[in-house]
């Protein structure tokens, strides 16, 4: 197998690695200081990466299920085989504490062989003496994936097993934040599959409307925030392109007042069980999604924590102790990952200051006095609903906790937002769990469990969260368009 060379990033284009006239650099969050040159693609490498994917989809397309599980499968061998090279890589792009940055690579295999192994279904939904109809699935085109900064392997490699598996091209844009690993996978594809299926281009601000409005994508399979995700799907209707998109959340987490607070206040601090292996299943569970896991930066990190009053005290005691041993920079707490989004951040604790709310743990009064984007984990005891550190998404290491009383009330509150991505429920009450969270309008619902998606479930928000959804069987049909085939009998 080809060594990479992980002090140089290009674009892979047509199974080529192209360098680019124009290049930048990206930041490491622990120190600010330079990483490698990366490439700002143009729009003549995009027109011809869509016209490589589109030759290639002529064949791919054609190709039979298990050759294409075969080469996913490889993939992520050679991933999994080379783990130690890529997690410093992992670390510095991003930010992710070494241990956690392990965990994305785990995750990214776990959704490469995941995804790449589920069926797609075909239905006979009449059949009589004369008709059969059958609704068949079938690839779309071109793909282009446009990804977030937090988790650029993961995302992408999730992306990339969609399309490639239900027999699509794909194009993988990462973020300019953290353009590195995305590219590097891509390169790594390279030896598994022929050119022009799977690709990727870096790139500036310009090159994710680019592909929005490039007549020849098919589909533009999107994670990134709402405000983002609403101009993507502007810029798509004129092609009309299908868009996935996998969108921001301001997800809440109910506690009940019948749970061990002992147990599940430090599960929702940060339990330090980053995997455990499901039973039945050849997966394992990453489950790092804590409130404070990479800073926070986890579209489906609890962001807002309704205890219930009756142990709400209880619940802040053990809570913050759990979260003050968190270390910026260590074990799972991460830097912020970039100045823009710091800045963000620290915005949100300035109003907190302003409005005099009280924290539980850690300080209003943000100071970086030394390089890197530090943030300390901050608590904020019972803040007005209304407040922005309850409304927004901080995406960032601070968090609410919100006293409730009222069963009714607290899933109002809960649900009294435009975002709908993610929710947990801890209750020992099976019946009261259960009622909570069927109410909870969240695109994926965790009861008495942590955060913890999966390659084999669909994961999708409602509301403004997200339109479609990926993974898992259904996750899999918004890459395909639905033929139905009704052939007449006795001819
Ligand atoms: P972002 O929306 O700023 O950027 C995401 C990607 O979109 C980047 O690659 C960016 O270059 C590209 N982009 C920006 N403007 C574009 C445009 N007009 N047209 C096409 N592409 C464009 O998001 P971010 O700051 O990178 O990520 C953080 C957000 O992502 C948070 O809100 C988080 O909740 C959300 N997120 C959601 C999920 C999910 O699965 N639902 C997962 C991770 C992150």
């Amino acid at each position: 197998m080809a060594e990479l060379n992980f002090d140089v990033y290009k674009n892979v284009v047509d199974g080529q690695l192209k360098g680019a006239t124009k290049e930048y650099y990206g930041i490491n969050p622990f120190t600010e200081e330079k990483l490698w040159p990366a490439p700002t693609a143009t729009k003549e490498d995009l027109d011809e990466a869509v016209k490589a994917a589109s030759v290639a989809f002529k064949t791919w397309q054609h190709t039979t299920v298990e050759e294409r599980r075969r080469r996913v499968k490889d993939f992520s061998d050679a991933l999994m085989a080379q783990k130690t090279a890529w997690v410093p890589i992992i670390s510095k792009e991003t930010g992710q504490p070494e241990e956690l940055a392990e965990t994305e690579i785990d995750a990214a295999c776990e959704w490469l062989m995941g995804i790449s192994t589920i069926d797609l279904p075909e239905y006979t939904t009449h059949e009589d003496d004369e008709v059969k109809v059958t609704t068949k699935y079938y690839p779309l085109g071109v793909v282009a994936a446009i990804c977030p900064w937090n988790f650029p392997i993961m995302l992408a490699a999730g992306k990339i097993a969609s399309a490639v598996s239900t027999g699509n091209t794909i194009i993988v844009k990462p973020s300019p934040y953290t353009p590195y690993t995305g590219l590097k996978l891509v390169e790594l594809a390279q030896q598994f599959f022929p050119p022009g299926v799977v690709q990727a281009l870096g790139g500036d601000d310009n090159l994710g409307p680019w592909m929005t409005r490039h007549p020849d994508i098919a589909k533009i399979s999107f994670t990134g925030s709402s405000a983002t995700g609403k101009k993507i799907m502007a810029a798509a209707a004129p092609t009309l392109k299908r868009v996935t998109l996998e969108l921001g959340g301001n997800d809440a987490a109910i506690v009940c007042p019948d749970v061990d607070i002992d147990t599940i206040a430090p599960q929702i601090a940060d339990d330090g069980n980053l995997s455990m292996p499901l039973k039945d299943q050849n997966l394992r569970l990453i489950d790092s999604n804590t409130a404070f896991s990479h800073a926070a930066q986890v579209c489906v990190a609890p962001k807002r924590i309704y205890v219930h009053a009756s142990v709400y005290d209880k619940f802040m005691e053990k809570f913050t102790e759990e979260c003050r041993k968190l270390v910026p920079g260590k074990r799972f707490l991460s830097p912020i990952q970039n100045k823009m989004q710091y800045e963000k951040v620290k915005s949100i604790f300035d109003d907190c200051q302003s409005q005099t709310y009280e924290f539980a743990l850690g300080t209003p009064n943000l100071k970086k006095e030394t390089p890197g984007y530090f943030v300390p984990p901050a608590i904020v005891a019972n803040p007005p609903e209304h407040s922005r550190v309850v409304q927004d998404e901080p995406f960032g290491p601070i968090v609410p906790v919100l006293k409730w009383e009222d069963e009714e009330d607290v899933i109002r509150r809960a649900n009294d937002t435009d975002q709908g991505l993610g929710a947990t429920v801890w209750c020992r009450n099976s019946a009261q769990a259960e009622r909570i969270a069927l109410r909870l309008e969240a695109g994926s619902v965790w009861v008495n469990r942590g955060v913890a998606p999966l390659p084999t479930a669909l994961f999708g928000g409602v509301k403004q969260s997200g339109i479609g959804g990926e993974w898992g069987p259904l996750g899999l049909l918004n890459y395909c368009s639905a033929r139905t085939f009704h052939f007449a009998k006795n001819v």
